[in-house]
């Protein structure tokens, strides 16, 4: 089946390729694996190994804090798939770009009102940074 609206967004590839990204995502997003206990034999390795796993530890928060944000961003684009508003800008109710959405799968504004977005952004500086670490 193929329904071609002209210049609209295959809506079918950009749900597979969500999905996809979605579930790799989530692949990573997993509880950390354990998967080698020190055997008595490796602990002259100490120091160096409690270096690594900290290292390890920090990137893996880091990663699942950013991970989550984007499964978030993919599960809203999937929505607004659903809802058949995939391509419809969420302040100005104009149609997106297909090209920008090509390159932006989870983008919820138009070009435009992105810019307009930053812009205002940009003048008036939030100082909220969650710094509780
Ligand atoms: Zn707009």
């Amino acid at each position: 089946m193929s329904q071609d609206h002209g210049s609209s967004v295959d809506t079918d590839a950009v749900r597979r390729r969500l999905e996809a990204e979605r579930s790799e995502l989530l692949s990573k997003a997993g509880p950390p694996t354990v998967s080698n206990p020190l055997t008595p034999d490796e602990r002259d390795s100490d120091e160096a190994d409690a270096a690594v796993s900290t290292d390890l530890r920090e990137r893996a928060m880091w990663l699942a804090e950013d991970t989550r944000q984007k499964i978030e961003m993919i599960e809203q684009a999937l929505q607004r798939l659903e809802r058949g508003v995939y391509s419809r800008c969420e302040s100005c109710g104009g149609t997106i770009n297909p090209e920008r959405l090509e390159a932006l799968p989870y983008a919820t504004q138009c070009i435009r009102c992105q810019k307009q977005a930053e812009h205002q952004g940009r003048r008036q500086s939030r100082g909220r940074n969650h710094a509780d670490g």
